[in-house]
């Protein structure tokens, strides 16, 4: 569970899906990272990731985490960026889970993921929808 500070911290991040892309080996990193993996390099400008991929892998979650409890079954979905960044997220808008297949074209939303209606907590973040 994502604890409300940690959530509020990378909120303008999350937001505008800003990577990191390494000067030395132009690697994408999404989240960011101080030192690339890749080559070592500590060099990195900002880039905003185009918000198309696909479906690389997916799951449906039947027993939901406490939050996401009027989202059952909850399709979770590996989907690859055009930058070949692989972001974990929730599919959104579907009529029916099986409708989700491997190499489906989606596209990143920004929608409310969860909430935790005693504290008034709502947690936003991007969900893939087919495209
Ligand atoms: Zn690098």
């Amino acid at each position: 569970m994502i604890s409300p500070g940690r959530s509020w911290r990378e909120f303008p991040q999350r937001y505008r899906l800003e990577a990191a892309k390494c000067t030395s080996c132009n690697k994408v990193l999404y989240p960011p990272r101080v030192v690339c993996p890749a080559c070592k390099g500590a060099e990195f400008e900002t880039v905003v990731l185009l918000r198309d991929g696909k479906v690389v892998t997916f799951t449906v979650v039947r027993v939901p985490p406490a939050g996401f409890t009027e989202q059952t079954p909850l399709p979770i979905a590996l989907v690859e960026l055009m930058e070949g960044v692989r972001v974990m997220v929730q599919v959104g808008d579907l009529a029916d889970p099986e409708e989700l297949q491997i190499g489906m074209p989606v596209r990143l939303e920004f929608r409310r993921i969860s909430w935790d209606g005693e504290a008034g907590l709502i947690f936003y973040g991007h969900k893939a929808v087919k495209s």
